[in-house]
């Protein structure tokens, strides 16, 4: 029997998807050679790379609007600098909504000036700031959808004509959204997409040329796309397994059908939380994120009661990040609803016994 598998990253991805992958590895579509060995610049595996971009415009609605998917290297941490790098001229603006907006604040200070907007370090982190000004003249404002360590989540995005960028690394193609509002985002894929190694960009063309500085070829998104994502050799498993991932996603209805089973799958464990008197939510209830729940024991003392429950029932990957403690499930769009009824039984057995 496989583990119930609630980790924030790598993360769970849907079994057939996982069979597909490892089915390629052996060989790929009957062709006598595996995925892992054939040149990027086969047939076989331009067709994997055009039905990637494709399939993540069509599914966040953006196919012939502009915008050009790349599948790149680095992860989202390489994002922090290349958004700065490609976008910023004079000055941009951040919402700090925790410890990866933060270090993308950090490098972007690298390329240009800073505002930090609007923070929630003063809470540890616990909230969404909601009243902040953004000034008429920031080349970018760049927030963090969902902030995956504190379990809080952007339930609307801020009005303004300023360019959006966003992190959406925990939570891209986990819920309708209009995708459109943005003018790039970006995703490591081991959270909600694929296995680690890629990084999804998607981004407005009209971005491209924005600043004056030379950039070098490896950091440049207007170098990748002109490119077709393959300027050098491409993570090509961590892309064909992210493609069979979105395939996946369009069978199950698209983002908008997922959208509805991750609230129901957030809404019945969030329920107990509140419900049973010996656990407390962290975050802030109304900027509880859909996608990782955090949430700590009253009472330490049972931390071993409650990590054997969980232990004998079969869950992983339930320890909370070390700046918050506690527990945090994270509950992607692979994680079968069955996972999250497990863990509310094991919170009821404590309760029971205690
Ligand atoms: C995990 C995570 C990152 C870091 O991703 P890497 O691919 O490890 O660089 C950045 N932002 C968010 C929101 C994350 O959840």
């Amino acid at each position: 029997m496989r583990l119930y598998n609630f980790s924030a990253g790598p993360s769970i991805l849907p079994k057939e998807v996982m069979h597909q992958a490892a089915e390629a590895v052996k060989e790929l579509d009957g062709s006598k050679l595996s995925l892992i060995e054939i040149s990027h610049r086969s047939k076989a595996f331009i067709n994997i790379m055009d039905e990637a971009c494709e399939l993540a415009l069509r599914l966040t609605g953006l196919e012939g609007k502009g915008y050009k998917a790349i599948f790149l290297q680095g992860g989202a941490s390489l994002q922090f600098l290349m958004t700065a790098y490609n976008l910023l001229e004079k000055k941009a603006g951040y919402l700090n909504t925790g410890t990866w907006s933060d270090k993308a604040i950090k490098e972007a200070k690298l390329f240009g000036e800073v505002i930090e907007i609007a923070s929630s370090k003063d809470q540890n982190y616990n909230y969404i700031p909601k009243d902040y000004t953004i000034s008429s003249d920031l080349d970018y404002l760049h927030l963090t959808t969902n902030n995956t360590i504190f379990g809080t989540q952007f339930k609307t995005l801020p009005e303004t004509d300023t360019p959006l960028v966003a992190d959406m690394s925990s939570d891209i193609f986990s819920r309708a959204f209009d995708y459109s509002k943005f003018d790039l985002f970006y995703a490591g894929a081991q959270k909600n997409m694929g296995p680690a190694g890629t990084t999804l960009v998607i981004i407005k063309e009209s971005l491209f040329g924005r600043v004056t500085r030379s950039i070098p070829s490896m950091l440049s998104y207007e170098v990748h796309a002109s490119k077709d994502s393959m300027f050098n050799t491409p993570p090509v498993f961590a892309v064909y397994t992210s493609m069979l991932n979105m395939r996946w996603i369009e069978s199950q209805g698209g983002i908008a059908a997922l959208g509805e089973k991750n609230a129901v799958k957030s809404t019945l464990l969030y329920g107990e939380i509140d419900r049973n008197s010996l656990f407390e939510g962290f975050a802030n209830k109304e900027d509880r994120s859909d996608m990782n729940a955090t949430f700590n024991l009253k009472n330490p003392e049972l931390t071993d009661a409650f990590d054997s429950i969980c232990q004998t029932a079969g869950i992983s990957g339930l320890k909370g990040h070390r700046s918050v403690g506690g527990y945090r499930a994270s509950m992607y769009n692979a994680l079968p609803i069955d996972s999250v009824e497990v863990l509310v039984d094991c919170m009821q057995l404590l309760e029971k016994n205690h």
